[in-house]
């Protein structure tokens, strides 16, 4: 199989950068796989699973809100984080959902939409986490 190039960055930092087999990605509309000669695309993604193959190990990342861009066999994802699954602090995930989650049932003086994005994020990497530790 042709391999595609695969980045993942951050406003921080560079979380993945390598030649890889396939990727799934969390887009807008769904999720959406890449291969080798792809047709060139964008595409909004949302937080989610994102995950790619190397060599038949599947590896997985949290990733949260962006873009992507497939184009000439790479595929480019900019997004606000994004977390290796072992890199996901747990604990940290389930406080940020405890916390939206208790904006969400308040619901007066509270920015629902802020809420809600801070849940998404935090069971996106709650996910995540899991693939790796059951
Ligand atoms: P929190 O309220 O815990 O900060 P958040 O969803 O508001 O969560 P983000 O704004 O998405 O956090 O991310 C801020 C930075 O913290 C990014 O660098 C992100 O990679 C990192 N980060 C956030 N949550 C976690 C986590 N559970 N494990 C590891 N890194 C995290």
């Amino acid at each position: 199989m042709g391999k595609i190039f695969l980045e993942i960055i951050t406003p921080d930092r560079v979380v993945v950068s390598r030649e890889v087999d396939m990727v799934v990605v969390p887009g807008v509309e769904g999720e959406f796989g890449v291969l080798e000669d792809h047709v060139a695309f964008l595409s909004g993604v949302v937080p989610g699973e994102l995950r790619y193959t190397v060599n038949g190990k599947t590896e997985y990342c949290a990733v949260m809100e962006g873009f992507a861009e497939v184009s000439n066999n790479k595929v480019s994802i900019l997004v606000d984080a994004a977390e290796r699954a072992e890199e996901i602090d747990v604990e940290r995930a389930k406080r940020a959902l405890e916390r939206a989650k208790e904006r969400l049932e308040k619901k007066e003086g509270v920015d629902i939409a802020r809420a809600e994005a801070a849940f998404r994020r935090a069971m996106a990497r709650l996910k995540v986490a899991e693939k790796v530790r059951g």
